[in-house]
C-alpha cells in the first residue's frame, strides 16, 4: 500500500487536510501551538486506490532547535513515503521555514506535491500562484476546510503514486481452491473419496465458474470446494506415473494454484523429511495451511505419546497451523475439515485496520523497546498492512532491526491478532 506523508508548518491545516483525505472529521485535532503530534497513519482510498496517509505532526513553533525539528519531520516524510504532500498556508504565503523544508524535500527523489491551503474562494487562487516561487511546480489550491479542490488534489496524489499491482476481478468468486497434498500412501485418494461419498455428491458445476477438468469440485460442510489437480488421485495413477521428482513438481503446482493447502500426515508413521518439504512449500508459497493427521484410527495410547513428542519437535516452526486428527477410513472427524479450512482462509484474508495496528504497536514498543546497540536503538515509526492472502506487514523504522527483535514483534503480532492457519510476513523498511 503506498504511503502519502503530509508535511508542513504548524497551523497550515495539515490535520484538516488529512481528515479531508480520509473522509472523516473527527480523526485528528487541529494543530495546537506548542503541542507536538506524533506520526499517525490512517487508511484512505480514492477512485478505488488504497493508500496510507501519514500525518507527520507539527513541531513546536518555538522549539529551541527549530531547524532540527523541521529536518526530522521532512526526513520521516522522505524516508517513509511514496508521495510527499507539502502544505503551505496560501493566505500567509511562503515563509523562510517553508523554504528550509522545501530545500530538504527537493533533495529526495520522492514526488512532492505542493498544496496551497486555505484557498476558500476563487479570489484567493491568485495568492496560491505566488507559491510557484518555492520551486515545487504547480501549487494545488485547496480548501481543506470546505473541500474545495480536494478532488483534484487526490487525483494528483494517485497519479504520483507508483503503479498499482494488478487487482484480481472482484465480485464473482468461485469455490475456494484447496490443494490436498502429502506423501504417497498417506491417504489422499481415500480422503477425497470419503468426502465425495459422504457429502451429497460431487458437484459438477457452480454457476458462473469453470473448473479445470483435472480438479474436483466437492461439497463439504455445506459449501463447494475446488480440490486442485486431483485427477490423478481419482484415477489412482499418481503413484504409477511418477518418480518422486514429478510427484513433487505436481505438489508444488497444486499448492501454487490453491488458496489453502491440506497437508496430510500419516499419524501412524514418524513425521518425515518429505513431509517437512511439503510443509515448507506451503509456507513459502504463502498459502493458508491445515495439517490433517490421517489414519488416526491406528493411533493408540502408545503411539499418541510419541506423536505428541514428534509434533512438539517437528512442527515447532508452525505453531499457527490448524490441526485436525482424522481417519479417511472410518470417517472420524472428517467433518472438522471444512471449518478448519474456513478459519484458515479467514485468517489468510484478514486486514487489520491501520489505526488498530499502530495503537497496538505503539504500546508494544513502549513496553519493550528495541535493545540499545552501540549507544543507539532503531525506532519503529509506524506500520502498515501491505497486503492480504497472506497478511503482509511493513514496519517503517529509523534503521534495520535486530533479527531477534523482529521475531519478537512478529510473535506479538500473532498473539494480538491471531492468524490461525495462515503464514504472516513482516518486513522492515528502514528510513534512507
Ligand atoms: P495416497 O497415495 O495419499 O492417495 O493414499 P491412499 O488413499 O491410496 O491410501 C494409502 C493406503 O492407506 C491405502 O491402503 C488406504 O486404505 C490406507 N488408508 C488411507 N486412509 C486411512 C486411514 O485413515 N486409516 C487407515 N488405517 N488406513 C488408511
Amino acid at each position: 500500500v503506498p504511503v502519502v506523508a503530509v508535511v508542513g508548518r504548524p497551523n497550515v491545516g495539515k490535520s484538516t487536510l488529512v481528515n479531508r483525505i480520509i473522509g472523516r472529521r473527527q480523526a485528528v485535532v487541529e494543530d495546537t501551538p506548542g503541542v507536538t503530534r506524533d506520526r499517525v497513519p490512517y487508511d484512505a482510498q480514492w477512485i478505488g486506490r488504497q493508500f496510507t496517509v501519514v500525518d507527520t505532526g507539527g513541531w513546536e513553533p518555538d522549539a529551541k532547535d527549530r531547524a532540527a525539528a523541521i529536518a526530522a519531520q521532512a526526513e520521516i516524510a522522505i524516508g517513509t513515503a511514496d508521495v510527499v504532500v507539502f502544505v503551505v498556508d496560501a493566505v500567509v504565503g511562503s515563509t523562510d521555514v517553508d523554504e528550509a523544508a522545501v530545500r530538504m524535500l527537493r533533495r529526495s527523489a520522492k514526488p512532492v506535491l505542493l498544496v496551497a491551503n486555505k484557498v476558500d474562494n476563487a479570489a484567493l487562487e491568485v495568492e496560491a500562484t505566488s507559491l510557484w516561487s518555492l520551486g515545487l511546480g504547480e501549487p494545488h489550491p485547496v480548501s481543506a476546510l470546505h473541500g474545495r479542490g480536494s478532488g483534484d488534489l487526490l487525483d494528483a496524489i494517485i497519479k504520483a503514486m507508483p503503479e498499482a499491482p494488478p487487482v484480481s476481478e472482484p465480485g464473482v468468486r468461485g469455490p475456494r481452491r484447496v490443494a490436498l497434498v502429502g506423501r504417497p500412501n498417506v491417504g489422499k485418494s481415500s480422503l477425497l473419496n470419503r468426502v465425495s461419498r459422504e457429502e451429497r455428491a460431487v458437484v459438477d458445476s457452480v454457476a458462473g465458474t469453470t473448473v479445470d477438468p483435472v480438479d474436483s469440485l466437492v461439497e463439504i460442510g455445506g459449501q463447494p470446494w475446488q480440490f486442485v489437480d486431483t485427477a490423478g488421485l481419482r484415477k489412482r495413477v499418481s503413484q504409477a506415473s511418477g518418480t518422486e521428482y514429478y510427484a513433487s513438481l505436481r505438489t508444488a503446482g497444486a499448492i501454487e494454484a490453491a488458496e489453502v493447502a491440506v497437508v496430510l500426515l500419516d499419524a501412524a508413521e514418524p513425521i518425515s523429511e518429505q513431509d517437512q518439504r511439503i510443509l515448507t512449500m506451503v509456507i513459502e508459497a504463502g498459502r493458508a495451511l491445515v495439517i490433517a493427521f490421517n489414519k488416526w484410527d491406528l493411533v493408540d495410547a502408545d503411539r499418541r505419546y510419541y506423536l505428541d513428542k514428534e509434533i512438539d519437535r517437528e512442527l515447532k516452526r508452525i505453531p499457527w497451523a490448524i490441526r485436525v486428527n482424522i481417519s479417511a477410513k472410518t470417517g472420524r472427524a472428517v467433518e472438522k475439515l471444512a471449518p478448519a479450512l474456513r478459519t484458515a482462509l479467514e485468517s489468510w484474508e484478514t486486514r487489520v485496520p491501520t489505526g488498530q495496528l499502530n495503537q497496538w504497536l505503539t504500546a508494544l514498543v513502549q513496553a519493550t523497546p528495541h535493545p540499545v546497540r552501540g549507544g543507539r536503538a532503531p525506532r519503529i515509526l509506524f506500520a502498515t498492512q501491505a497486503g492480504v492472502a497472506p497478511p503482509r506487514f511493513v514496519l517503517f523504522t529509523t534503521g534495520p532491526l535486530d533479527a531477534g527483535y523482529q521475531r519478537f514483534v512478529e510473535r506479538k503480532l500473532r498473539e494480538e491478532f491471531g492468524f490461525a492457519g495462515s503464514p504472516v510476513e513482516v518486513s522492515v523498511r528502514p528510513r534512507k
